[in-house]
């Protein structure tokens, strides 16, 4: 079977750890009948400061015709914040669709916790990823003024907020889950968070799942003290964005925080949940292992479930045998973290 991926490596750590999650599907493409055609796109800042482009129309239909789009992270010091994140990442979101932000919170060793005694976290957030706070809405008026109002509108649609909840649900059934957990701020955000309220009610009657409901602060508080009682939450958009850096905290860092941007009907972007990180960028320290299990999740989604798992087995081998980067208290280089991966996928496949 042959997977066209479009790959887009971006900027700063981005274009390194991109390296070793191809490095380890190239590998893959030896222990397995899978094999891959990866189209490089140069989208990012450099590509942006050179000819003023970030994501062209073309580029988007062209992804399209793709299975997946694998990606780095963009981010750049010399670029007004916002531009590219707006220009590329969202545009891809939007235009593509992907209404789900899929983020796994998993502990792969004990030791990667700051909680003491929690040795089982293993949560995975369903968050919105079109509408909510992200949605683009608003403006500003009399700016610059000392009058100045500036408005961020939040936008909820039924038929926005039905599918995301209806994922989430299909989701846990499908990957054998018990619960879901539904997060909000309903008793603040009256109208918005109501229709989540209600959504969810609704949905929830046609699957056989345990459900519960949290408060976002409170949810914030649930999760350093008892994470284990977590399996599928969902959540809006920008809750999402929140808990999911809290969530990646508490079992090891962004370094290992892999995600991925789905829409069943087109085609799906995996990255990192890090950014392009300039402060550590060139010297070789930046952890793979998100961009690594980012792929992972990406073959799972291609429905090459096994192929997917040796590679999260693989990955929880370097772990348990300290291989790697030093943001997980190793001394290993981002590339030799990759190559010890990919030794291990030779072990488990
Ligand atoms: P963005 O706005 O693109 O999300 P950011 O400024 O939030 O970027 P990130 O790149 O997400 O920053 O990362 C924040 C910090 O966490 C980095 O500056 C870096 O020190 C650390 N970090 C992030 N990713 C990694 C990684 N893969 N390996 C090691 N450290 C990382
Ligand atoms: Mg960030």
């Amino acid at each position: 079977m042959k997977l066209r991926i479009a790959v887009i490596p971006g900027d700063g750590i981005g274009k390194e750890v991109v390296a070793e999650g191809l490095k380890v599907l190239k590998k893959l493409e030896e222990l397995s009948r899978v094999s891959f055609e990866f189209k490089e796109y140069p989208f990012g800042a450099e590509h942006y400061l050179k000819t003023g482009e970030t994501l062209p129309d073309w580029a988007i239909e062209e992804f399209k015709k793709f299975d997946a789009i694998y990606f780095g992270a963009i981010g750049d010091p010399r670029v007004k914040p916002g531009i590219l994140e707006r220009g590329i990442l969202l545009k891809m979101r939007f235009e593509l669709d992907l209404y789900v932000n899929l983020r796994p919170v998993k502990l792969y060793h004990p030791r990667l916790t700051p909680l003491k005694g929690k040795n089982k976290i293993d949560i995975v957030f369903v968050r919105e990823n079109t509408e909510g706070l992200y949605a683009g809405a608003g403006g500003f008026l009399r700016k610059g003024t000392p009058q100045e109002i500036a408005v961020q509108e939040m936008i909820n649609t039924r038929f926005g907020v039905e599918r995301v909840i209806r994922f989430a649900f299909e989701y846990a059934k499908r990957s054998g889950r018990k619960k879901v957990t539904l997060v909000d701020k309903a008793n603040v955000l009256t109208y918005a968070h109501d229709l989540w309220e209600r959504v969810f009610a609704e949905v929830s009657q046609e699957y056989d799942l345990e459900t519960d409901h949290y408060y976002v602060d409170a949810m914030a508080m649930k999760m350093i003290r008892s994470p284990e009682s977590f399996d599928v939450v969902v959540t809006p958009n920008m809750f999402g964005d929140i808990l999911t850096d809290l969530g990646a905290e508490i079992v090891g860092g962004l370094g290992i925080a892999a995600s991925g941007n789905i829409n069943p009907e087109t085609t799906g972007m995996f990255e990192p949940v890090h950014g392009s990180a300039p402060d550590i960028a060139g010297k070789r320290i930046a952890n793979p292992l998100a961009a690594i299990l980012s792929a992972s999740m990406m073959l799972e989604y291609l429905n090459l479930e096994k192929e997917s798992k040796w590679i999260e087995e693989a990955v929880k081998r370097a772990i348990a045998e300290n291989k790697v980067t030093p943001d997980m208290n190793g001394n290993l280089k981002t590339y030799e973290v990759g190559d010890w991966v990919v030794k291990f996928l030779e072990v488990v496949a």
